[in-house]
């Protein structure tokens, strides 16, 4: 477990005892490195997280429907398959810190964020599915977004582009 206070991962357990649910348990645990407690609950790995749909039926995290979700938007773009595990990897890492269950709207966010940074289009179908776009303001919603981030790309490629030519320059 990362301490909370300096970041290390060497620490100790104080103390461990199930919570009345008996599928989480608290720990006490002191970090090695700086010595300070910390207290962590962690969910049983036989006891699935579960995830709340927007109609508020719950059903058990499944990492293959995600991964699909994922390569259905991603489909005959050019993303590779490690960037698509790498995706999935990454929001089930963020995932951890859901005890006993999270809304298909956040784990949604969570890729979407992740999509983002990688493909627009892939963005775009993700968040049409997901979001189900019922009305027209809300696609433009999230179209605005998309624009915004556009144009903080092209801004920060600009700007890395504006300091290779001064490298470049200061190297002849
Ligand atoms: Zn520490």
């Amino acid at each position: 477990m990362r301490c909370p206070f300096c970041n290390h991962s060497d620490d100790a357990v104080l103390d461990s005892r199930p919570l009345d649910s008996a599928s989480v348990v608290r720990r006490r645990r002191m970090c090695k490195i700086c010595q300070k407690r910390f207290t962590t609950y962690e969910r049983l790995e036989e006891m699935p997280l579960m995830v709340v749909k927007s109609d508020q039926r719950r059903e058990p995290y499944d990492r293959n429907k995600l991964r699909e979700g994922i390569l259905r938007a991603c489909e005959k773009r050019p993303i590779s398959m490690d960037t698509i595990d790498l995706i999935v990897a990454e929001v089930e890492y963020s995932l951890k810190d859901y005890v006993m269950e999270i809304s298909s709207r956040a784990i949604g966010e969570k890729v979407l964020e992740k999509l983002l940074e990688i493909d627009q289009v892939a963005y775009v179908r993700f968040a049409s599915v997901y979001k189900n776009f019922s009305d027209v303001d809300s696609f433009l919603k999230e179209f605005g977004k998309l624009e915004i981030q556009t144009q903080k790309q092209s801004a920060r490629n600009r700007k890395k582009e504006g300091v290779s030519a001064i490298r470049r320059r200061k190297a002849a």
